[in-house]
């Protein structure tokens, strides 16, 4: 079923392509409502070539895409194909002319069967009227058997794995011949295994001559794959290059921003004074009627002015530690606690807090913001009573106080009695992070910081990490999901799974292959 292993490798064979383009994009600018997704972007495709398109969420791969493949038909600039302008009012025009997509979401219908998926629309017919199934089954086979891909045709696309329906995507778009095959993010939903066979096919069309363009952010498999790589960064070109001359910090470089790197690789020459020690830390939950392990012997220092990452699969203890050192933990805690060489014994957030530690939690609706109030009462509340005089709230100081917050962290907002919720997902962070500011942490635990918002705001956030770091020195521990995010903020990152502390591993030897490895669940390990 799955076909022959097939070791991934650079093929050496490959020779850049500089010929004509077989398709161009020319000054290409869209937009939707207020929101600009791509301004004046190029990009050019040659045929044989995998051409990987990459950048964070919101970039802007899928929108140019979709343009290129006929289904947004409005746009600014041009798009050429061999040399002459098209426009493709729909997606049936953009495959008549051989541009073929296979969206992020697929496209297939469940209740029929992989051949009818495959010439879905454009059946074979006898005599121009019956839909010829027979013919219909055959073709399909063929197109499998081309792909070396063992399917049978008359099985309902419903019953496949994720990996098999992509193929019958890919045997569909080979239907019509298609010259142009644009995936987008084809493997965020696919083992190893299928992966690799993916791989194997797409080498292939390359080097059938057909021209792919490769969406994805794994660029441990774009390397692999692509000959060259365009990097979108907020709706705008940032490069195009060839892939042999560029390594992985390139372009992670390309994609967060080059300066927010340049600036940390710059200011990460010392390190304070060890601010926070934490020794064979234990966590355990009610489970059943007894017991379960949740943290199993976490240890490490954290230096004044350093950064902290957190790595590991969702559920594998990176929330637990933050929460199990601030005093918020559910359940047994356990292990040694330091707070400037002093033993620390924190029961509880408040206790946490009076320690100069601070904890800006994942779900900021839920926990860290009320969306109700203003600005000025979130960012004071946990500081109410310390501005008070004689018991009496100070509200003088409290807006003070939202206001030095609103200018340090650039909040963008009309008033500080603007509801919180009314702000972007961006600055309603910001306030989060403002909030436990003005308890003045020496120790700061952040748990996603980005998640949910957007490129822009994200880029400000880690402006704000580096510079709570590097320039007031507070100690920063990071809980990220998202690699390139972990990589780009931390000086170190402690990779957990399942509960357990797998690693340790420095800016200069940290690459996603490497976390992901010491991420994976022990059983999957004992097998690789
Ligand atoms: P990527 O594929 O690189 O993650 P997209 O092309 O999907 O990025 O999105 C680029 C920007 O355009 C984002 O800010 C996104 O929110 C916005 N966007 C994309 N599609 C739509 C749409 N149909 N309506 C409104 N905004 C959209
Ligand atoms: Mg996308």
């Amino acid at each position: 079923m799955t076909g022959a292993r097939v070791v991934v490798s650079s093929d050496q064979d490959k020779k850049p392509h500089e010929g004509a383009p077989v398709l161009a994009a020319r000054g290409i600018g869209k937009r939707f409502g207020g929101i600009v997704a791509l301004s004046d972007v190029h990009f050019e495709l040659a045929s044989g070539e995998i051409h990987a398109l990459m950048g964070e969420n919101g970039a802007g791969k899928s929108t140019l895409m979709k343009i290129l493949s006929g289904v947004y038909p409005q746009y600014e600039g041009e798009v050429l194909l061999d040399g002459m302008p098209v426009s493709f009012a729909n997606v049936r025009q953009a495959e008549a002319a051989g541009i073929a997509i296979i969206h992020q979401e697929l496209n297939l219908v469940p209740e029929l069967t992989v051949a009818d998926n495959v010439f879905l629309g454009r059946e074979p017919r006898i005599a121009g009227l019956v839909i010829d199934r027979k013919a219909g089954r055959a073709a399909a086979r063929d197109l499998l058997g081309r792909l070396g891909i063992n399917l049978d045709p008359d099985m309902r696309v419903g019953n496949l794995r994720v990996g098999e329906q992509q193929l019958v995507e890919i045997a569909k778009a080979l239907s019509f011949s298609a010259r142009i095959l644009i995936m987008d993010e084809p493997t965020s939903a696919l083992s190893p295994l299928e992966c690799e066979r993916l791989f194997r096919i797409v080498r292939q069309l390359a080097r059938e001559g057909v021209a792919i363009v490769y969406i994805s952010h794994r660029i441990d498999e774009v390397m692999h794959l692509a000959d060259r790589v365009t990097v979108f960064r907020d709706g705008r070109h940032v490069m195009t290059s060839i892939m042999t001359e560029l390594t992985e910090d390139h372009i992670i470089a390309a994609m967060v921003g080059r300066d927010l790197l340049a600036a940390t690789a710059a200011d990460m020459t010392e390190r304070g004074a060890t601010l926070l020690s934490v020794r064979d830390l234990t966590l355990e939950k009610p489970h059943r009627r007894g017991w379960r392990k949740v943290l199993r012997g976490v240890s490490f220092d954290l230096h004044a002015g350093e950064i902290l990452g957190i790595g590991g699969l969702l559920g594998s203890g990176r929330t637990e530690i933050l929460e199990t050192i601030f005093g918020s933990a559910t359940g047994r805690p356990g292990g040694e606690i330091r707070i400037r060489g002093e033993l620390a014994d924190i029961r509880s957030p408040r206790d946490a807090r009076r320690l100069g530690l601070a904890m800006v939690t994942e779900d900021r609706k839920g926990q860290g913001l009320h969306l109700q109030s203003s600005i000025t009462d979130n960012v004071a509340l946990p500081l109410v009573g310390r501005l008070a005089r004689f018991g009496i709230r100070s509200f003088a100081g409290e807006t003070r106080l939202a206001r030095q917050a609103v200018q340090a962290l650039g909040i963008r907002c009309e008033s500080v009695g603007q509801a919180a919720g009314t702000l972007s997902g961006g600055n309603q962070q910001k306030v989060v992070i403002g909030k436990w500011l003005a308890t003045q942490p020496r120790v700061l635990l952040l748990d996603e910081p980005t998640r949910g918002i957007d490129v822009g705001a994200k880029r400000e956030i880690y402006d704000l990490v580096f510079h709570l770091a590097r320039k007031d020195g507070l100690a920063i521990v990071v809980v990220s999901s998202e690699m390139p995010e972990l990589l780009l903020l931390s000086d170190r990152i402690l990779v957990m799974s399942e509960g357990r502390q797998t690693g340790l591993i420095k800016r200069d030897e940290a690459s996603e292959e490497r976390i992901m490895q010491l991420a994976a669940p022990y059983g999957r390990k004992a097998a690789a």
